[in-house]
């Protein structure tokens, strides 16, 4: 069962690197990583660091850019967070590589970037816990949404099937298979089926 997001090296998943940008030397059967800034790290981030993302994240094994995003309760202030973002919109049109994006309480900003910037790549916003208007809007927007052990289940419900993925983000002591079964349980439908759904999902988002 893919695994969309997670802070660990696990099997079947995408790893996010670690603020220094190091690959887990002990990483079995992972699916690749997701490189970028994290919102949280925001105010102590410097030219160099994003140097140094641009070279990683042009590595094959780099699938997805971030997660980066905008956080409205850590991190610098929104106004000094926005720059730094689009500088990762700017690196995944450039490299062709999708987002995943982190977001909270900030979600009209989000949208106004995705249509002000108009971006190629898909973005899919992981750990969603919106409600489900925001979720329509997301998707409205073109923006796929990824969900962990803790969800709004109105906002899953109202998930389209084809704008969907499933994560343990950094929860080292849920198994991917639980948050599967949790979800699945709340959409009324068997985990295996949405596991095969995830992975043709994932498929067509890295398809170049
Ligand atoms: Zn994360």
């Amino acid at each position: 069962m893919i695994n969309f997001h997670s802070h660990q090296p696990q099997p079947e998943a995408i790893v996010n690197l670690p603020r220094d940008l190091q690959f887990s030397p002990d990483a079995i059967g992972i699916l690749g990583y997701s490189a970028g800034i994290h919102p949280w790290d925001s105010a102590t981030t410097t030219d160099d660091h994003f140097e140094r993302l641009r070279e990683v994240a042009a590595r094959p094994e780099v699938l997805m850019i971030g997660e980066c995003g905008l956080d409205a309760l850590r991190g610098a202030p929104l106004y000094r967070q926005e720059p730094l973002f689009v500088r990762h919109v700017e690196l995944s049109e450039e490299l062709g590589k999708p987002m995943v994006v982190h977001c909270v309480k900030a979600y009209n900003q989000l949208l106004r970037y995705r249509r002000e910037l108009k971006p190629r790549q898909p973005w899919v916003l992981h750990g969603f816990r919106g409600n489900d208007t925001v979720a329509a809007q997301m998707m409205q927007a073109g923006i796929a949404l990824s969900y962990g052990p803790h969800f709004n289940v109105a906002a899953l419900r109202a998930t389209r099937l084809d704008h969907l993925y499933v994560e343990t983000d950094d929860d080292p002591d849920t198994p991917i298979q639980a948050v599967y079964e949790a979800v699945a349980d709340a959409l009324g439908i068997d985990a295996a089926f949405l596991a095969t759904a995830v992975a043709n999902n994932l498929a067509a988002l890295l398809q170049p």
